[in-house]
């Protein structure tokens, strides 16, 4: 048996927004995709084929002998991945859907792929291929249960790697810290679609997949920021820390998420051993948090300090902040766009990337805009961060474009980026 793992391409900012090439001195960038067909593959049997498309890199909509299609999509992706399932089951293969899109919208999916995975697919997946194999596939599978994530191997991230290829050389993947979240931030779908069940991988696993990809010469993005959560957690972050710098192995990470309140709430020791362990820079997301979410709106001078504070701190341990702001919360107003780049240009950041809020289906402003009615378009394609789909509450849906647009452009005026930017690596262009 065959399987063709897909990864469908979705629309980036400036294809968007084509001026932002204009405005932003980075090139166009394509960051490695993300862990779930690594995932999926790795606890694929041996006897089983594989074959890996990148659908950004060329169309994978090309004739296969793989007896199953198996696709892996977020929200921006899951026009695109509608339409492969479309052309493929017109070739008579068999489609499945996993990923987060499909967990969060299984029955619009049942509609167009012959089964959907929901929720983490390790546990379940060799119940999906024996269906596979005996040609009694089922509309839907979910787990029973959410996998011990200490016990899972490696993703394959070698299938990604060995894509590599022109201009596509991405000079890190990521790299999973853990999964699930117990918070219930309103933009964030990550509790919602892999639970709040925090978990931690070992250090052994983590250390081992720094290893897989240092032997290609590649660096780990850890995007989460639930491994800086106070107590437990943070623990486990020191640990790895240390591990890496016992290790001796410099640039091992190339940067990883955060956000204001875990910087205020992390030692100086911590932030300076993070810094010892080759972390050069914080991709510090904006616009979930309550700092980031008070701070611009002109009424809340605590969090505005506090704001402050976040940077200081991040910049006196010498890792650069490289900031996400998010415009289009509930409490943003046309004076936002000021108060953001006023913060940017005290605060000393240089390197900083703008989206626009986007109530991502399976989270609590997703429901919450439902209810109100206030999502206005249904294009998954615009669900990319660089789309008004919704109504704002102080603001119309074309001030929101028109300010995240200003917020790029005048940002970046006069910024001279000669020397190779890190944020090339963060922004999907
Ligand atoms: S943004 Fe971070 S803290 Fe908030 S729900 Fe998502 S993973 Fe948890």
């Amino acid at each position: 048996m065959k399987i063709l793992f897909v990864y469908p391409r979705f629309q980036r900012h400036a294809e968007a927004h084509p001026e932002l090439k204009k405005w932003v001195p980075m090139n166009e960038y394509l960051g490695s995709p993300s862990l779930g067909i690594a995932a999926m593959a790795a606890v694929t049997p041996d006897d089983i084929q594989l074959e890996f498309r990148d659908d950004r890199l060329s169309p994978a909509d090309r004739a296969t002998d793989a007896d199953v299609v198996a696709f892996s999509f977020f929200t921006p992706a899951a026009t695109r991945a509608i339409e492969l399932a479309a052309y493929f089951r017109g070739l008579g293969k068999k489609t499945i859907a996993g990923g987060i899109f499909p967990t969060m919208m299984p029955d619009l999916c049942e509609q167009h792929f012959d089964a959907v995975v929901v929720g983490e697919g390790e546990p379940i997946w060799h119940q999906v291929l024996a269906d596979v194999r005996s040609k009694s596939l089922k509309p839907r599978y979910k787990a029973p249960e959410i996998p011990d994530i200490t016990k899972l191997p490696m993703p394959r991230v070698d299938l990604y790697l060995a894509k590599e290829a022109g201009d596509f050389k991405p000079d890190d993947y990521p790299v999973q810290l853990s999964r699930g979240c117990p918070m219930s931030c309103v933009a964030c779908v990550l509790p919602t679609s892999m639970t709040k069940s925090l978990r931690h991988f070992s250090i052994d696993h983590v250390v081992g997949q720094l290893e897989q990809l240092n032997k290609h010469g590649k660096r780990a993005c850890l995007t989460e920021d639930t491994s800086w959560f106070p107590g437990a957690n943070a623990k486990q972050l020191r640990l790895l820390f240390e591990r890496i710098v016992a290790k001796g192995a410099p640039a091992t990470i190339s940067y990883i998420g955060i956000s204001m309140p875990l910087i205020i709430t992390s030692t100086p020791d911590m932030l300076k051993l993070a810094k010892s362990a080759g972390v050069d820079m914080f991709y510090l997301v904006g616009g979930f948090d309550p700092i980031t979410k008070g701070a611009f709106t002109g009424k809340d001078p605590r969090n505005l300090e506090r704001a402050y504070t976040a940077i200081k701190k991040s910049l006196d341990a010498g890792i650069e902040p490289y900031t996400s702001f998010l415009l289009g919360n509930e409490d943003d107003d046309e004076g936002t766009v000021d108060r953001m780049l006023e913060f940017a240009a005290k605060s000393g950041i240089t390197k900083a990337e703008f989206a626009i809020f986007t109530p991502y289906p399976g989270t609590p402003s997703w429901v919450k805009l439902e209810q109100e009615g206030r999502i206005i378009d249904r294009d998954w394609g615009h669900y990319n961060d660089a789309n008004c789909v919704f109504e704002p509450k102080l603001m119309s849906a074309k001030q929101v474009t028109d300010g995240y647009l200003r917020l790029w452009r005048d940002f970046y005026a006069g910024k001279d980026f000669s020397d190779k930017c890190v944020a090339e690596r963060t922004i999907q262009f």
